[in-house]
């Protein structure tokens, strides 16, 4: 079986690298259509227009419709290729990059992530999720490349609300799990193939990080401000995880997030109902009770929900989620020994055990 492996060519973070976009679009492009989320439209204009008007590069900036769908695509192409945009740049939130990942998929030209939350490991990988009008999940597109680059502000990552940093953290803490478990698979990864010894190495190194920065880089977040553990986590949650998902696999921990996805309505977000799958996934493993707890009590004492009522799955609806959780368009046919739906649905209880026992 072959084993490959895929990644953005260029990421960079820090304080105030938002002032770097104009330059980083000289590099690849003329003309730069700036996808932004309504709520950071103002930060991101103000963080690129002066930077922007000494250069030889232009932009041009649209507000973002809100949801990832094809007409949202097929509007923002139009005015991408209007503009002649020869570089696509989606900041904001997950649905803003994805819906500019999609768009740079019709028109061409490069791709700037620019994730103004830290909520996800989305921004370095060549997925979009779309929506459907009504609200209603779609799919997900997965494009032949990845963003050109990735450009993290930690300083305005700092600054949004703490529960988009905690939710980076509770997705990011899954990734070597479920690395692990697509190895003993013998799954196959979004990069296609095997998972790769590099992915596998980046998804630990993420947990490690995680585990001795996430609970001094919330405490700072929550103040607004930028530490070394701030960067750390940052990293990990959005590079360590991004590239350790793509080429390392996703296994359990994702699929019972998509079964609550589709059985249930809830407002927990990405972030919160994958870890809540990983704590799923560790007791489906067969992994001692007091291993499991004290993984639930780490991302507890961060914020993270770790009980099905805090992460508003019905009691009535566990083996509706158990049951989407082993649909044949998850990623648990990446878990070992084929659990059933009635062994999610055991272990979606046993969870809960624990997170109440806290
Ligand atoms: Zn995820």
């Amino acid at each position: 079986m072959t084993r490959s492996f895929v990644s953005a060519p260029r990421y960079v973070q820090g304080v105030g690298v938002l002032s770097e976009l104009g330059s980083h679009v000289e590099g690849v492009g003329t003309t730069a259509l700036v996808i932004t989320d309504d709520v950071v439209h103002d930060v991101v204009v103000d963080g690129i227009d002066g930077p922007f008007s000494g250069g030889a590069a232009t932009y041009h900036a649209v507000r973002f419709g809100g949801e990832c769908t094809d007409a949202e695509i097929t509007r923002l192409s139009a005015i991408a290729r209007d503009r002649d945009a020869d570089v696509i740049v989606g900041a904001g939130g997950g649905k803003a990059i994805d819906v500019a990942k999609a768009v740079r998929g019709r028109v061409g030209g490069a791709l700037v992530s620019l994730p103004t939350i830290a909520s996800t490991d989305a921004p370095t990988s060549g997925i979009s999720v779309v929506y459907s009008e009504d609200g209603r999940l779609d799919g997900g597109i997965v494009h032949d490349r990845r963003p050109d680059l990735v450009l993290v502000d930690t300083g305005v990552v700092a600054r949004a609300p703490t529960r988009w940093f905690v939710s980076g953290v509770g997705d990011a803490l899954a990734t070597r799990f479920e690395a692990t478990a697509t190895v003993e698979s013998g799954g196959e990864t979004v990069a296609g193939g095997q998972p790769t010894r590099a992915g596998v190495a980046l998804a630990r190194q993420c947990y490690e990080v995680l585990r001795s920065s996430a609970p001094a880089a919330v405490t700072a977040v929550n103040d607004g401000t930028v530490t070394d553990a701030v960067e750390e986590t940052t990293e990990a949650i959005v590079l360590l995880s991004g590239l350790g998902f793509e080429n390392g696999g996703l296994a359990a921990a994702h699929a019972v997030h998509d079964g609550i996805v589709s059985a249930v309505e809830t407002d927990a977000t990405h972030g919160e109902k994958v870890c809540f799958g990983l704590l799923t996934q560790l007791v489906l493993e067969g992994r001692e009770t007091s291993t499991v707890r004290e993984v639930a009590r780490f991302a507890s004492d961060l914020g993270l929900p770790v009980t099905l009522d805090a992460i508003g799955v019905p009691t009535d609806r566990v083996d509706a989620v158990a049951e989407a959780a082993c649909s044949s368009r998850t990623s648990m046919g990446n878990q070992p020994g084929n659990p059933t739906p009635a062994d999610v649905e055991s272990a979606l209880l046993g969870a809960d055990d624990v997170g109440h026992s806290l």
